[in-house]
């Protein structure tokens, strides 16, 4: 059998997914990535995408949970073949606070996986923090939720389980020790009140529990983990740091003031 070079054996694929980017591409494609649950990061070409908005029957947004087909050739870009709307989280574009959020949890978790191979877990919680932003929960305490479970889900922790000089447990530690510990983004942990008065980054007992709490959830029950305001302001001046931290950069989506 003679087989063309470009012939190689070419893959079928489909799978749920968010649109991360979309960059023109010549005069009449589109090059986009998507976060594909069963794939991870994939970058395809949507041929005539550019050329006319119908091609893909307007669903080539993001905060549109959908189903993509796409072939895979080796040696060569993928081609996306067709979408099909799932689930519309079209509510978040009306809001610039959700906007902000969306974006950041979109990046984030292509940022944070972008290694090929399936991501149910990461996905599922994005899915999640996606859902909740267009459901109106708190933007900011969405942020913070989704945050700490893909760090957990990836293993870049923080260890908030007990204080990382004298051992002690999380839970064993009492508000007499001074009710705050100190928080060391660049170790992944804490020392407790006994251990350290200064350095780091102050934290309240009860941030680092809620935290740990959080860490410990996933969807759906990672809704029902409460976060008092006093708590989720601490956690807004620490976990968003400690991201970027672990990142070596700034996601371009965290720009722009605080949202608190
Ligand atoms: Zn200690």
């Amino acid at each position: 059998m003679k087989r063309g070079i470009s012939a190689g054996p070419r893959s079928f694929r489909s799978s749920h997914a968010f649109l991360i980017r979309s960059v023109d591409a010549g005069e009449t494609d589109r090059r986009i990535s998507f976060l594909t649950e069963s794939d991870g990061l994939v970058t395809m070409v949507a041929k005539a995408a550019r050329r006319s908005r119908k091609r893909f029957g307007g669903t080539l947004q993001k905060y549109f949970l959908l189903d993509v087909s796409w072939t895979e050739s080796p040696g060569r870009m993928a081609v996306l073949d067709s979408t099909a709307l799932v689930e519309s989280f079209w509510e978040i574009a009306a809001d610039w606070e959700k906007v902000r959020h969306a974006d950041y949890l979109l990046e984030l978790t292509a940022t944070l996986f972008p290694q090929p191979g399936p991501k149910p877990r990461a996905f599922g919680i994005l899915l999640w923090g996606i859902r909740s932003l267009a459901l109106g929960v708190s933007p900011a305490a969405v942020g913070r939720k989704t945050e700490a479970v893909l760090l957990s889900v990836g293993g870049w922790g923080p260890d908030l389980g007990a204080c990382r000089r004298c051992g002690r447990h999380t839970e064993a530690l009492r508000k007499g020790s001074g009710g705050t510990v100190r928080f060391f983004p660049d170790e992944g942990g804490f020392l407790c009140g006994t251990c350290s008065s200064k350095g780091g980054i102050p934290l309240s007992l009860g941030a680092v529990k809620t935290w740990k709490a959080i860490q410990a959830s996933s969807p759906p029950l990672l809704g029902r983990v409460r976060i008092s305001d006093g708590i989720l302001e601490e956690l807004q001046q620490v976990m968003p740091q400690y991201v970027e931290l672990y990142l070596g950069r700034t996601l371009r989506s965290l720009g722009g003031p605080p949202s608190f």
